[in-house]
Protein backbone atom coordinates (compact mmCIF):
# COMPACT_ATOMS: atom_id res chain seq x y z
CA UNK A 1 0.00 0.00 0.00
CA UNK A 2 0.92 3.52 -0.56
CA UNK A 3 2.93 5.39 2.12
CA UNK A 4 1.49 8.88 1.14
CA UNK A 5 -2.11 9.70 2.32
CA UNK A 6 -4.51 8.09 0.19
CA UNK A 7 -6.90 10.57 -2.08
CA UNK A 8 -9.92 9.36 -0.04
CA UNK A 9 -8.21 11.28 3.04
CA UNK A 10 -7.93 14.21 0.87
CA UNK A 11 -10.84 16.52 3.06
CA UNK A 12 -9.50 15.62 6.26
CA UNK A 13 -5.66 16.43 5.93
CA UNK A 14 -3.99 19.48 5.44
CA UNK A 15 -0.48 19.65 3.68
CA UNK A 16 1.15 19.46 7.79
CA UNK A 17 -0.88 16.32 8.07
CA UNK A 18 0.33 15.21 4.88
CA UNK A 19 4.50 15.39 6.41
CA UNK A 20 3.58 14.20 9.59
CA UNK A 21 1.91 10.80 8.09
CA UNK A 22 5.39 10.81 5.94
CA UNK A 23 7.07 11.22 9.13
CA UNK A 24 5.41 8.95 10.68
CA UNK A 25 5.66 5.86 8.37
CA UNK A 26 9.05 6.57 8.10
CA UNK A 27 10.10 6.60 11.78
CA UNK A 28 8.03 3.28 12.31
CA UNK A 29 9.89 1.94 10.06
CA UNK A 30 13.39 2.67 11.04
CA UNK A 31 12.94 2.77 14.59
CA UNK A 32 9.20 1.21 16.19
CA UNK A 33 9.64 -2.15 13.27
CA UNK A 34 13.10 -3.14 15.47
CA UNK A 35 11.33 -3.17 18.77
CA UNK A 36 8.12 -5.19 17.59
CA UNK A 37 10.03 -8.21 16.94
CA UNK A 38 11.68 -7.77 20.09
CA UNK A 39 8.36 -6.53 22.07
CA UNK A 40 7.14 -10.19 20.50
CA UNK A 41 10.09 -12.39 21.33
CA UNK A 42 9.78 -11.01 24.96
CA UNK A 43 6.31 -10.85 25.83
CA UNK A 44 6.97 -11.04 29.63
CA UNK A 45 8.76 -7.38 29.52
CA UNK A 46 7.62 -4.02 29.52
CA UNK A 47 8.67 -2.30 26.50
CA UNK A 48 10.41 1.12 28.00
CA UNK A 49 12.45 1.80 24.89
CA UNK A 50 9.89 2.12 22.24
CA UNK A 51 8.25 4.96 24.51
CA UNK A 52 11.69 6.71 24.67
CA UNK A 53 12.05 6.72 21.14
CA UNK A 54 8.53 7.90 20.75
CA UNK A 55 9.18 10.13 23.50
CA UNK A 56 12.51 12.02 22.18
CA UNK A 57 10.60 12.13 18.98
CA UNK A 58 7.77 14.80 20.35
CA UNK A 59 4.83 11.89 19.75
CA UNK A 60 3.68 12.15 23.07
CA UNK A 61 3.35 16.18 22.96
CA UNK A 62 1.06 15.90 19.70
CA UNK A 63 -2.22 17.48 21.61
CA UNK A 64 -0.50 19.12 23.88
CA UNK A 65 -0.88 22.68 23.42
CA UNK A 66 2.28 25.02 22.67
CA UNK A 67 1.71 27.30 25.74
CA UNK A 68 2.78 24.35 28.06
CA UNK A 69 5.56 22.66 24.95
CA UNK A 70 3.21 21.12 22.93
CA UNK A 71 2.76 20.69 19.27
CA UNK A 72 -1.51 21.59 19.39
CA UNK A 73 -1.47 19.68 16.37
CA UNK A 74 -5.51 18.28 16.96
CA UNK A 75 -7.39 14.92 16.90
CA UNK A 76 -6.60 14.42 13.21
CA UNK A 77 -2.86 14.79 13.62
CA UNK A 78 -3.02 12.73 17.27
CA UNK A 79 -4.74 9.63 14.68
CA UNK A 80 -2.09 9.86 11.94
CA UNK A 81 0.54 8.95 14.59
CA UNK A 82 -1.25 6.32 16.33
CA UNK A 83 -2.62 4.93 13.05
CA UNK A 84 0.89 4.57 11.34
CA UNK A 85 2.33 3.22 14.32
CA UNK A 86 -0.15 0.78 14.94
CA UNK A 87 0.96 -0.47 11.33
CA UNK A 88 3.99 -1.25 12.32
CA UNK A 89 3.18 -2.19 15.84
CA UNK A 90 -0.27 -1.59 17.66
CA UNK A 91 1.23 -2.65 21.20
CA UNK A 92 3.66 0.64 20.66
CA UNK A 93 0.54 2.64 19.48
CA UNK A 94 -1.49 1.57 22.57
CA UNK A 95 1.57 2.73 24.80
CA UNK A 96 1.39 6.55 22.99
CA UNK A 97 -3.01 5.95 22.80
CA UNK A 98 -2.91 4.90 26.76
CA UNK A 99 -0.90 8.52 27.94
CA UNK A 100 -3.21 10.83 25.41
CA UNK A 101 -6.37 10.19 26.61
CA UNK A 102 -5.35 11.22 29.83
CA UNK A 103 -4.15 14.53 28.61
CA UNK A 104 -7.74 14.92 27.26
CA UNK A 105 -8.93 14.93 30.55
CA UNK A 106 -6.34 17.42 31.82
CA UNK A 107 -6.89 20.10 28.96
CA UNK A 108 -10.28 20.01 29.86
CA UNK A 109 -10.36 19.78 33.42
CA UNK A 110 -7.54 20.63 35.50
CA UNK A 111 -6.87 23.93 36.47
CA UNK A 112 -4.05 25.97 34.82
CA UNK A 113 -2.06 25.37 37.21
CA UNK A 114 -2.60 21.61 37.06
CA UNK A 115 -1.80 21.75 33.17
CA UNK A 116 0.86 23.41 34.03
CA UNK A 117 3.00 21.63 36.16
CA UNK A 118 1.67 18.15 34.01
CA UNK A 119 1.74 18.52 30.42
CA UNK A 120 5.45 20.03 30.03
CA UNK A 121 6.12 16.97 31.65
CA UNK A 122 4.12 14.80 28.97
CA UNK A 123 5.19 16.54 26.14
CA UNK A 124 8.87 16.40 26.60
CA UNK A 125 8.57 12.40 27.41
CA UNK A 126 9.59 12.51 30.55
CA UNK A 127 6.13 11.73 32.18
CA UNK A 128 3.38 9.31 31.00
CA UNK A 129 0.34 9.03 32.37
CA UNK A 130 -2.47 6.64 32.69
CA UNK A 131 -6.40 7.00 33.15
CA UNK A 132 -7.37 4.60 36.03
CA UNK A 133 -11.07 3.83 35.87
CA UNK A 134 -11.88 0.14 35.69
CA UNK A 135 -12.01 -2.25 38.49
CA UNK A 136 -11.77 -5.84 39.57
CA UNK A 137 -14.91 -6.07 40.63
CA UNK A 138 -17.08 -3.79 38.51
CA UNK A 139 -15.27 -3.64 35.24
CA UNK A 140 -16.35 -1.01 33.29
CA UNK A 141 -19.39 0.21 35.24
CA UNK A 142 -18.00 3.54 36.23
CA UNK A 143 -20.83 3.99 38.80
CA UNK A 144 -20.13 0.97 40.66
CA UNK A 145 -16.47 2.32 41.39
CA UNK A 146 -15.61 1.20 44.58
CA UNK A 147 -12.23 2.62 45.34
CA UNK A 148 -12.72 5.33 47.70
CA UNK A 149 -11.02 9.20 48.42
CA UNK A 150 -11.38 10.12 51.97
CA UNK A 151 -10.93 13.94 53.05
CA UNK A 152 -8.56 14.24 55.84
CA UNK A 153 -7.28 17.83 56.37
CA UNK A 154 -5.69 19.32 53.60
CA UNK A 155 -5.73 15.91 52.20
CA UNK A 156 -7.13 12.74 50.38
CA UNK A 157 -6.17 9.32 51.10
CA UNK A 158 -6.94 7.08 48.51
CA UNK A 159 -7.70 2.69 48.73
CA UNK A 160 -8.95 0.49 46.18
CA UNK A 161 -7.68 -1.58 43.11
CA UNK A 162 -7.57 -0.75 39.45
CA UNK A 163 -7.18 -3.15 37.03
CA UNK A 164 -6.08 -3.07 32.48
CA UNK A 165 -4.79 0.55 33.61
CA UNK A 166 -2.75 0.96 30.21
CA UNK A 167 0.86 2.01 30.81
CA UNK A 168 0.37 1.03 34.32
CA UNK A 169 4.06 -0.13 34.88
CA UNK A 170 5.15 3.30 32.78
CA UNK A 171 3.60 5.98 33.67
CA UNK A 172 4.52 8.18 36.05
CA UNK A 173 1.34 9.27 36.88
CA UNK A 174 -2.20 8.19 37.56
CA UNK A 175 -5.50 10.22 36.70
CA UNK A 176 -7.18 7.47 39.43
CA UNK A 177 -11.45 8.04 39.49
CA UNK A 178 -12.50 7.71 43.14
CA UNK A 179 -15.03 7.46 44.86
CA UNK A 180 -15.58 10.92 46.94
CA UNK A 181 -18.77 10.73 48.78
CA UNK A 182 -21.07 8.75 50.87
CA UNK A 183 -22.99 6.00 49.92
CA UNK A 184 -26.42 6.78 48.16
CA UNK A 185 -24.84 9.85 46.59
CA UNK A 186 -25.82 9.64 42.92
CA UNK A 187 -22.73 8.20 40.71
CA UNK A 188 -23.09 11.22 38.15
CA UNK A 189 -21.56 13.53 41.90
CA UNK A 190 -20.19 10.62 43.68
CA UNK A 191 -16.81 10.54 41.63
CA UNK A 192 -13.59 12.75 41.42
CA UNK A 193 -10.49 12.50 39.57
CA UNK A 194 -7.55 12.51 41.33
CA UNK A 195 -3.72 12.57 39.84
CA UNK A 196 -1.23 9.95 42.00
CA UNK A 197 1.88 9.99 41.60
CA UNK A 198 3.59 6.51 40.64
CA UNK A 199 5.52 6.95 43.75
CA UNK A 200 3.28 7.92 46.60
CA UNK A 201 3.48 5.57 49.42
CA UNK A 202 0.88 2.96 49.16
CA UNK A 203 0.77 2.73 45.64
CA UNK A 204 1.19 -0.84 44.38
CA UNK A 205 1.67 -1.89 41.05
CA UNK A 206 2.08 -5.77 40.83
CA UNK A 207 4.42 -7.48 38.48
CA UNK A 208 3.58 -7.29 34.31
CA UNK A 209 1.52 -10.27 33.49
CA UNK A 210 1.56 -10.66 29.78
CA UNK A 211 -1.81 -10.82 27.91
CA UNK A 212 -3.12 -12.29 24.49
CA UNK A 213 -1.68 -9.73 22.69
CA UNK A 214 -0.01 -5.92 22.67
CA UNK A 215 3.23 -7.35 24.00
CA UNK A 216 5.34 -5.01 25.55
CA UNK A 217 2.55 -2.53 26.14
CA UNK A 218 1.53 -3.00 30.44
CA UNK A 219 -2.40 -3.05 30.81
CA UNK A 220 -2.08 -3.74 35.10
CA UNK A 221 -3.35 -3.30 37.96
CA UNK A 222 -2.92 -0.68 40.93
CA UNK A 223 -3.02 -0.92 44.41
CA UNK A 224 -3.92 2.26 46.57
CA UNK A 225 -3.68 1.56 49.86
CA UNK A 226 -4.01 4.52 51.87
CA UNK A 227 -2.74 6.85 49.46
CA UNK A 228 -2.66 9.96 50.50
CA UNK A 229 -2.42 12.79 47.89
CA UNK A 230 -2.73 16.90 48.78
CA UNK A 231 -6.11 18.81 47.95
CA UNK A 232 -4.06 20.54 45.13
CA UNK A 233 -4.03 16.90 42.93
CA UNK A 234 -7.95 16.74 42.40
CA UNK A 235 -8.75 17.19 39.12
CA UNK A 236 -11.85 18.59 38.14
CA UNK A 237 -14.37 19.32 41.05
CA UNK A 238 -15.58 17.37 43.60
CA UNK A 239 -17.82 14.96 41.87
CA UNK A 240 -17.24 15.98 38.55
CA UNK A 241 -15.16 12.34 37.90
CA UNK A 242 -17.89 10.62 35.83
CA UNK A 243 -17.60 13.81 33.50
CA UNK A 244 -13.77 13.89 33.43
CA UNK A 245 -14.04 9.81 32.52
CA UNK A 246 -16.61 9.60 30.36
CA UNK A 247 -15.85 12.68 28.20
CA UNK A 248 -11.67 11.30 27.52
CA UNK A 249 -12.88 8.28 27.04
CA UNK A 250 -15.31 9.20 24.31
CA UNK A 251 -13.33 12.50 22.53
CA UNK A 252 -10.03 10.39 23.22
CA UNK A 253 -10.40 6.41 24.08
CA UNK A 254 -12.58 6.14 21.24
CA UNK A 255 -11.22 8.08 18.51
CA UNK A 256 -7.45 6.41 19.34
CA UNK A 257 -8.80 2.62 19.45
CA UNK A 258 -10.33 3.19 16.02
CA UNK A 259 -6.87 4.33 14.91
CA UNK A 260 -5.13 1.57 16.03
CA UNK A 261 -7.78 -0.58 14.99
CA UNK A 262 -6.81 0.99 11.70
CA UNK A 263 -3.55 0.14 11.75
CA UNK A 264 -4.04 -3.45 12.63
CA UNK A 265 -6.44 -4.02 9.84
CA UNK A 266 -3.96 -2.30 7.08
CA UNK A 267 -1.36 -4.50 8.00
CA UNK A 268 -4.12 -7.43 8.07
CA UNK A 269 -4.86 -6.99 3.92
CA UNK A 270 -0.98 -6.31 3.42
CA UNK A 271 -0.16 -9.58 4.79
CA UNK A 272 -2.90 -11.38 3.32
CA UNK A 273 -2.44 -9.96 -0.51
CA UNK A 274 1.46 -10.08 -0.14
CA UNK A 275 0.59 -13.97 0.34
CA UNK A 276 -1.99 -14.51 -2.43
CA UNK A 277 0.02 -13.09 -4.82
CA UNK A 278 2.88 -15.21 -3.88
CA UNK A 279 1.73 -18.90 -3.63
CA UNK A 280 1.32 -20.90 -6.30
CA UNK A 281 -1.43 -22.28 -7.70
CA UNK A 282 -2.39 -24.16 -10.96
CA UNK A 283 -0.91 -21.72 -14.07
CA UNK A 284 -0.93 -18.38 -11.60
CA UNK A 285 -1.50 -17.82 -7.68
CA UNK A 286 -3.70 -17.91 -4.69
CA UNK A 287 -4.57 -14.03 -5.62
CA UNK A 288 -5.89 -15.60 -9.03
CA UNK A 289 -8.47 -17.45 -7.81
CA UNK A 290 -12.33 -15.96 -7.92
CA UNK A 291 -13.44 -17.52 -3.97
CA UNK A 292 -10.30 -16.08 -2.78
CA UNK A 293 -10.82 -12.79 -4.78
CA UNK A 294 -14.24 -12.41 -3.45
CA UNK A 295 -13.56 -12.47 0.41
CA UNK A 296 -10.26 -9.73 -0.12
CA UNK A 297 -12.84 -7.94 -1.79
CA UNK A 298 -14.51 -7.83 1.50
CA UNK A 299 -11.88 -7.16 3.66
CA UNK A 300 -10.80 -4.22 1.44
CA UNK A 301 -14.45 -3.27 1.55
CA UNK A 302 -14.15 -3.08 5.37
CA UNK A 303 -11.03 -1.65 5.49
CA UNK A 304 -11.73 1.96 3.37
CA UNK A 305 -14.57 2.27 5.12
CA UNK A 306 -13.38 2.11 8.65
CA UNK A 307 -10.44 4.45 7.15
CA UNK A 308 -12.99 6.77 6.31
CA UNK A 309 -15.39 6.77 9.63
CA UNK A 310 -11.94 7.18 12.17
CA UNK A 311 -10.82 10.11 9.80
CA UNK A 312 -14.32 11.93 9.54
CA UNK A 313 -14.96 11.99 13.17
CA UNK A 314 -11.85 13.39 14.33
CA UNK A 315 -11.84 15.49 11.43
CA UNK A 316 -15.11 16.76 13.10
CA UNK A 317 -14.11 17.23 16.06
CA UNK A 318 -11.20 19.46 15.10
CA UNK A 319 -14.34 21.88 13.83
CA UNK A 320 -15.67 21.76 16.67
CA UNK A 321 -18.66 19.88 15.38
CA UNK A 322 -21.01 17.79 17.82
CA UNK A 323 -19.55 14.16 16.94
CA UNK A 324 -19.85 11.99 20.15
CA UNK A 325 -22.30 9.31 17.70
CA UNK A 326 -18.93 9.45 14.86
CA UNK A 327 -16.37 8.93 17.46
CA UNK A 328 -18.26 5.86 19.19
CA UNK A 329 -19.16 4.30 15.44
CA UNK A 330 -15.49 4.42 14.38
CA UNK A 331 -14.55 2.60 17.72
CA UNK A 332 -17.05 -0.02 16.98
CA UNK A 333 -17.13 -0.85 13.48
CA UNK A 334 -13.27 -0.18 13.52
CA UNK A 335 -12.79 -2.54 15.95
CA UNK A 336 -15.59 -5.18 14.62
CA UNK A 337 -14.42 -4.99 10.65
CA UNK A 338 -10.91 -5.03 11.78
CA UNK A 339 -11.71 -8.66 13.63
CA UNK A 340 -13.84 -10.36 10.92
CA UNK A 341 -10.65 -9.44 8.40
CA UNK A 342 -8.01 -10.64 10.71
CA UNK A 343 -10.07 -14.12 10.73
CA UNK A 344 -10.55 -14.22 7.29
CA UNK A 345 -6.69 -13.49 6.91
CA UNK A 346 -5.98 -16.52 8.86
CA UNK A 347 -8.06 -18.39 6.53
CA UNK A 348 -7.36 -17.71 3.93
CA UNK A 349 -3.13 -18.17 4.45
CA UNK A 350 -4.38 -22.20 5.33
CA UNK A 351 -1.63 -24.09 7.75
CA UNK A 352 1.09 -20.94 7.10
CA UNK A 353 -1.47 -19.01 9.83
CA UNK A 354 -0.36 -21.24 12.06
CA UNK A 355 3.02 -21.49 12.38
CA UNK A 356 5.17 -20.79 15.16
CA UNK A 357 5.94 -16.47 15.19
CA UNK A 358 3.90 -15.60 11.66
CA UNK A 359 3.24 -12.16 12.19
CA UNK A 360 -0.64 -12.91 11.49
CA UNK A 361 -0.52 -14.27 14.94
CA UNK A 362 0.52 -11.17 16.49
CA UNK A 363 -2.25 -8.93 14.72
CA UNK A 364 -4.78 -11.48 15.16
CA UNK A 365 -4.30 -11.33 19.04
CA UNK A 366 -3.43 -7.84 18.85
CA UNK A 367 -6.71 -6.76 17.53
CA UNK A 368 -8.86 -8.25 20.42
CA UNK A 369 -7.54 -6.09 22.84
CA UNK A 370 -9.74 -3.59 20.97
CA UNK A 371 -12.65 -4.87 21.87
CA UNK A 372 -12.89 -3.62 25.67
CA UNK A 373 -11.33 -0.34 26.33
CA UNK A 374 -12.90 2.67 25.62
CA UNK A 375 -16.37 0.74 25.95
CA UNK A 376 -17.06 -2.36 24.45
CA UNK A 377 -18.92 -3.40 21.29
CA UNK A 378 -22.28 -3.68 24.12
CA UNK A 379 -21.45 -0.61 25.49
CA UNK A 380 -20.91 1.67 21.97
CA UNK A 381 -24.68 0.22 20.89
CA UNK A 382 -25.87 1.38 23.90
CA UNK A 383 -24.70 5.10 23.02
CA UNK A 384 -25.93 4.40 18.99
CA UNK A 385 -28.99 3.38 19.90
CA UNK A 386 -29.78 6.24 22.60
CA UNK A 387 -28.59 8.61 19.20
CA UNK A 388 -30.83 6.84 16.87
CA UNK A 389 -33.88 7.35 19.60
CA UNK A 390 -32.97 11.12 20.13
CA UNK A 391 -32.46 10.55 23.56
CA UNK A 392 -31.59 13.74 26.07
CA UNK A 393 -27.57 12.69 26.68
CA UNK A 394 -24.57 15.07 26.93
CA UNK A 395 -22.96 15.84 23.40
CA UNK A 396 -19.22 15.99 24.97
CA UNK A 397 -17.51 17.11 21.86
CA UNK A 398 -19.93 20.08 21.48
CA UNK A 399 -19.79 20.86 25.37
CA UNK A 400 -16.05 20.76 25.75
CA UNK A 401 -15.50 21.95 22.00
CA UNK A 402 -17.17 24.77 22.92
CA UNK A 403 -15.15 25.64 26.38
CA UNK A 404 -12.29 25.41 24.81
CA UNK A 405 -10.42 25.92 28.30
CA UNK A 406 -6.99 24.79 27.24
CA UNK A 407 -7.31 27.98 24.94
CA UNK A 408 -7.33 30.35 27.43
CA UNK A 409 -4.01 32.47 28.40
CA UNK A 410 -2.80 32.06 31.91
CA UNK A 411 -5.25 33.55 34.26
CA UNK A 412 -1.82 34.69 36.92
CA UNK A 413 -0.16 36.81 33.65
CA UNK A 414 -0.23 40.43 34.12
C1 LIG B 1 -5.85 -3.25 26.13
C2 LIG B 1 -6.73 -2.67 27.21
C3 LIG B 1 -6.46 -1.41 27.71
C4 LIG B 1 -7.26 -0.87 28.71
N1 LIG B 1 -6.93 0.35 29.21
C5 LIG B 1 -7.64 0.85 30.24
C6 LIG B 1 -7.24 2.07 30.86
O1 LIG B 1 -6.25 2.70 30.44
N2 LIG B 1 -7.96 2.54 31.91
C7 LIG B 1 -9.05 1.87 32.37
O2 LIG B 1 -9.66 2.35 33.32
N3 LIG B 1 -9.46 0.70 31.82
C8 LIG B 1 -8.78 0.17 30.77
N4 LIG B 1 -9.15 -1.01 30.21
C9 LIG B 1 -10.29 -1.73 30.75
C10 LIG B 1 -11.54 -1.63 29.91
O3 LIG B 1 -12.05 -0.31 29.97
C11 LIG B 1 -12.53 -2.67 30.44
O4 LIG B 1 -12.02 -3.95 30.10
C12 LIG B 1 -13.92 -2.46 29.92
O5 LIG B 1 -14.48 -1.28 30.45
C13 LIG B 1 -14.85 -3.64 30.24
O6 LIG B 1 -14.73 -4.01 31.59
P1 LIG B 1 -14.49 -5.55 31.93
O7 LIG B 1 -13.40 -6.06 31.06
O8 LIG B 1 -14.35 -5.72 33.38
O9 LIG B 1 -15.82 -6.27 31.44
P2 LIG B 1 -17.17 -6.43 32.28
O10 LIG B 1 -17.56 -5.10 32.81
O11 LIG B 1 -17.03 -7.59 33.20
O12 LIG B 1 -18.18 -6.83 31.11
C14 LIG B 1 -18.20 -8.16 30.55
C15 LIG B 1 -19.16 -8.18 29.37
O13 LIG B 1 -20.46 -7.76 29.80
C16 LIG B 1 -20.89 -6.64 29.04
N5 LIG B 1 -21.62 -5.73 29.91
C17 LIG B 1 -21.28 -5.34 31.17
N6 LIG B 1 -22.18 -4.49 31.65
C18 LIG B 1 -23.11 -4.31 30.71
C19 LIG B 1 -24.31 -3.54 30.60
N7 LIG B 1 -24.71 -2.75 31.59
N8 LIG B 1 -25.03 -3.60 29.46
C20 LIG B 1 -24.61 -4.40 28.43
N9 LIG B 1 -23.51 -5.15 28.48
C21 LIG B 1 -22.76 -5.12 29.59
C22 LIG B 1 -19.61 -6.01 28.52
O14 LIG B 1 -19.84 -5.26 27.35
C23 LIG B 1 -18.75 -7.23 28.26
O15 LIG B 1 -19.10 -7.79 27.02
C24 LIG B 1 -8.37 -1.58 29.21
C25 LIG B 1 -8.65 -2.86 28.68
C26 LIG B 1 -7.85 -3.40 27.70
C27 LIG B 1 -8.15 -4.77 27.19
Amino acid sequence: MSATPPPALRPYLTARHDLLWDEADAFAAEYIAPCAVRMEAAPGNVERKVAELMAARGWFAITVPAAFGGLDAGHVAKTILIHRIARVSAAAAAILQATLIPVGALLHFATYKQKAEWLPQVADGSTLLTIAATEPLTGGHLGGIQTSAEHAGSEWVITGSKIHIGNSHLAGAHLVIARAAEPGVRASHALTAFMVEADRPGLSIPDHRPGLGLHGFSAGRLDLDHVRIPAENVVGDIGQGLSVAQSSSILYGRPNLAAVSLGVHEAVIDTTTARLKSRPRYQGTLSDLPVLRDRVGDMEARWRASRILAYQAVHLLDQGLPCDADLINAKYLGHQWAVQSAQDSMELHGAQALEHDYVLQRLWRDIQHTYPPAGTGEVQRIGLAASALDEDHIQWSERLAAEAAWAQPDPTAA
